[in-house]
């Protein structure tokens, strides 16, 4: 039996038109984009339309970089801090995902000061913390639109305006909310992920405002405007400017969708607890607890349903989850959290029956 999919923040299904999208650059249209024949030229062509679609989406004045994951147009963006003259601090918020976390870490080898900045108990960023941190030698400040593992909204437009003000570059990892959500103008450098908005993984996408300079990522053929050399898939790009296109047209009847899943399920759920936030949400992200379960077991007993522990990377590894440690819930706390994701191919029949079977086996556990 398939199981109910309730893990949308982990990945999304490939929606139908992005698949069609994609057919004829895997099968017939094989050139390189970068070739300057009728073959190459057709693919330029397509990837171009890819870039445009995804652009339409994103504030006017910067360009579209296509990388491998938005894991990788994290990893480019970070470079611009090295660019900045006489700055060698970078403040991110602490529940960032490890993309952004763990590369900030590691400039620390590189010489940077890395600052991890708190959250309050809702998960949302002390906006006093990012204040007493800026200076003349902050480079670069980091902060998501949507959390992966707990839905909430950062207040990203304030954070760009405050590290502009420091004369920081302010990078805003977009991944969850791009296509969902409208995205904040103020950010420099906006990170996004194809398989999270109905297209295809290994693509992702860095947007660059005009006039900042980037290090290249990754050297060779000097593609991508230089920073980022590799032959580019024109059936991936393709893919990805469809699926943006389709979120671009679909974005209210998605959200009105999403929204009618998170309300059933918050009365289903009635018993549970929410972590996080519960005005600044995207309501596709329901992260909740139940005190006394243990996660472990309830995901071996629940068969049916798709849903995770935490963030996907955080429950693989075993870790636990950094996001939940910063709102300050206890261990036991953490190991009785589950997140559940609606997307736009869930129905409220999917939300009924997880809840049913999510909530049969906890009662089973519990007794
Ligand atoms: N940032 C956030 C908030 C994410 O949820 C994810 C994926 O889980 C990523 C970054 C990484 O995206 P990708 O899988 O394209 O590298």
């Amino acid at each position: 039996m398939t199981p109910v999919y309730l893990d949308n923040q982990a990945t999304t299904p490939l929606a139908p038109e992005v698949f069609d999208a994609m057919l004829p650059w895997l099968k017939d249209n094989f050139g390189n984009p970068h070739s300057p024949h009728v073959m190459g030229r057709k693919a330029a062509a397509a990837v171009e339309v890819a870039r445009e679609q995804v652009a339409a989406l994103l504030p006017k004045n910067g360009r579209v970089i296509f990388t491998g994951s938005a894991t990788e147009a994290i990893n480019l963006a970070m470079g611009a801090a090295r660019t900045r003259q006489g700055r060698d601090r970078i403040a991110v918020i602490d529940t960032e995902h490890a993309a952004v976390r763990d590369t900030a870490l590691w400039y620390r080898t590189q010489g940077f000061e890395t600052r991890l900045l708190p959250v309050d108990a809702d998960g949302l960023i002390l906006l006093e913390e990012l204040e007493a941190c800026l200076s003349e030698k902050t480079a670069l400040v980091g902060a998501m639109l949507v959390n992966n593992e707990i839905g909430v909204i950062q207040p990203v437009e304030q954070i760009a305006e405050m590290a502009h003000r420091a004369g920081a570059l302010m990078l805003c990892d977009a991944v969850q909310g791009f296509g969902r959500l409208a995205i904040p103008q103020q950010p420099d450098l906006i990170a996004l992920s194809g398989h999270k908005i109905y297209g295809p993984k290994g693509i992702g996408v860095l947007w660059v405002r005009n006039g900042i300079e980037l290090p290249p990522l990754i050297h060779g053929g000097g593609q991508e405007q230089g920073v980022r050399s590799g032959t580019l898939s024109p059936a991936l790009c393709a893919g990805l400017g469809t699926a943006a296109k389709i979120c671009a047209e679909r974005m209210e009847v998605d959200m009105t969708h999403i929204e009618a899943q998170a309300d059933r399920a918050r009365s289903l759920f009635g018993d549970w607890t929410v972590n996080g936030s519960l005005e600044q949400r995207y309501a596709g992200n329901l992260n909740i607890r139940r005190d006394g379960l243990d996660v472990a077991r309830l995901m071996s007993d629940v068969r049916g349903v798709a849903f995770s522990a935490g963030s996907a990377c955080a429950s693989g590894s075993g870790r636990p989850s950094h996001v939940l440690a910063a709102l300050g819930l206890e261990p036991l706390q953490i190991k009785s959290s589950i997140r559940l994701g609606f997307g736009r191919y869930n129905s409220l029949e999917d939300v009924e029956q997880a809840a049913h079977l999510i909530n049969q086996a906890a009662e089973t556990q519990l007794s």
